[in-house]
């Protein structure tokens, strides 16, 4: 196991066994047990190991799969893709292309516009919630 020096190491000592498990070991989470499959708010989903920006609220979709799916990461150059054939699957891996951190798979099974699924893992992800509104109260 590799830590790229892109991890933030303050965010580190933060990460549960089972976060570091599922992005440092290529684990994955119980469907239906992680934080953010069936969240519903608008925000930035970022990699709970450096920060990076990965998925935005707006590409979420409802897969039924119990993992947290979008159709688009939110730049292709944010995640890094590779070929995965362990468990005697032809997959592909998707990686945070800052840290090299696991976050899922992506299947093109997804919808309409870019027909992709990325089935990511919630302990990979970090969500900011996106401020509704922004109250300046005088001093
Ligand atoms: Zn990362």
């Amino acid at each position: 196991m590799k830590i790229s020096p892109n991890i933030n190491s303050q965010k580190m000592v933060t990460l549960t066994a089972q976060q570091k498990h599922v992005l440092f070991e290529k684990g994955t989470e119980a469907a239906f047990t992680g934080k953010y499959w069936d969240n519903h708010d608008a925000g930035m989903y970022v990699c709970a190991a450096c920060d990076n920006e990965l998925f935005s609220s707006d590409t979420k979709f409802d897969s039924g799969t119990g993992w947290p799916s979008f159709y688009a990461p939110v730049a292709k150059e944010n995640v890094m893709m590779d070929s995965d054939t362990t468990y005697g699957m032809i997959r592909t891996e998707v990686m945070c292309n800052r840290c090299g951190g696991h976050l899922g798979h992506v299947f093109d099974d997804g919808p309409k516009p870019t027909g992709q699924r990325f089935c990511i893992n919630s302990a990979s992800l970090d969500f900011k919630k996106k401020d509704t509104q922004v109250i300046k109260s005088s001093p």
